[in-house]
């Protein structure tokens, strides 16, 4: 009798259920039981679990971190998938390609220099058009040039070297 009343207040708080049918009575825990035999089946799953997920974040942060091959490239590779080529939009193809923008805009006056060695003169759409430059940069650094006295403009507002 004391035994039915306190399955019967366990069950009120929700610990157990407890059904009392006759002289067939089913106790089910609702929290699972924290003991060696339960834990130790699951705990199994939990490590193999978290295993993999240290994997997982490891290799996340590892693609975070790499700044030199092509996302695209390097996801691939972690499914084993090679020999493809840079995607060309990631934030490492477009770093890359601004970086090598840069690197031709220095070299601009150069290519200017060199046109209009061979060109004599030329008008600043005739070279932005053969040189197939950004008429903003190949403006900048006629500007450049001219101040640097190594070219000047023609009475027909066209761009020659300096005769020096
Ligand atoms: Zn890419």
């Amino acid at each position: 009798m004391e035994l039915k009343s306190i399955l019967k207040s366990l069950h009120k708080d929700a610990v157990i259920t407890y059904y009392n049918a006759n002289n067939n009575a089913i106790i089910r825990f609702l929290a699972p039981r924290e003991d060696s035999i339960t834990i130790n089946v699951i705990a199994k799953s939990i490590e193999q679990r978290n295993t993999l997920k240290l994997q997982k974040v490891t290799s996340l942060i590892r693609f975070i971190e790499n700044k030199k091959s092509c996302r695209s490239i390097q996801l691939l590779d972690y499914f084993d998938e090679k020999n493809i080529k840079e995607c060309g939009i990631c934030d490492i193809c477009i770093n890359q390609k601004s970086k090598n923008q840069k690197q031709n805009k220095n070299d601009i006056p150069k290519l200017i220099v060199a046109f209009l060695n061979e060109n004599s003169e030329q008008s600043s759409q005739e070279i932005v058009s053969v040189l197939g430059l950004k008429e903003e940069d190949v403006l900048f650094s006629l500007q450049l040039l001219l101040e640097k006295n190594i070219l000047s403009v023609t009475s027909h507002n066209k761009y020659k070297l300096s005769e020096n």
